[in-house]
């Protein structure tokens, strides 16, 4: 498949995507916020380094971005080209992800996962999603994933 943007442009643009990354992350800490819940950011000395972390709850929060860990959703797409560069490195990650997630679970902590698709788009259902992760959060599970609704290719 031939790209339609020549490498630099395309590189630009894929930068751009992990810069915008963290908008549905802002958009659950102010959900989450207004529901009272109060958290910490990024814990560097936590595996995984987990976007957010509710000591009290036992409970850390990944929001991942479809791209770059590798969603199976409508959200992700391999770039046109350099498609094995991007393959392996996205490959990696949702190994990491695995890891990261066994070594949580292991040490008692209680994980969420919210997947970008689930918070981008007409179809998000935000006061949903808020209900879900406030009952899970003040519930016992110890494993929760939000995602978008599947939509055909
Ligand atoms: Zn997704």
């Amino acid at each position: 498949m031939v790209d339609i943007v020549d490498p630099k442009t395309r590189s630009r643009m894929m930068s751009k995507i992990r810069s915008t990354h963290t908008r549905p992350e802002i958009l659950i800490r102010q959900l989450l916020h207004r529901q009272g819940f109060r958290f910490r950011l990024h814990v560097q000395n936590m595996a995984g380094k987990p976007d957010i972390v509710l000591p009290r709850y036992r409970a850390v929060i990944f929001v991942h971005g479809c791209f770059w860990h590798g969603h199976d959703c409508p959200l992700f797409r391999l770039p046109g080209t350099r498609q094995d560069f991007w393959q392996e490195k996205i490959g990696r990650n949702r190994e990491n992800d695995r890891k990261v997630l066994a070594i949580l679970l292991a040490s008692g902590w209680r994980i969420a996962v919210v997947w970008e698709c689930a918070v981008r788009g007409k179809h998000a259902d935000l006061p949903g999603i808020t209900q879900e992760l406030g009952t899970w959060l003040r519930g016992t599970g110890s494993y929760l994933e939000l995602r978008g609704p599947p939509v055909s290719r």
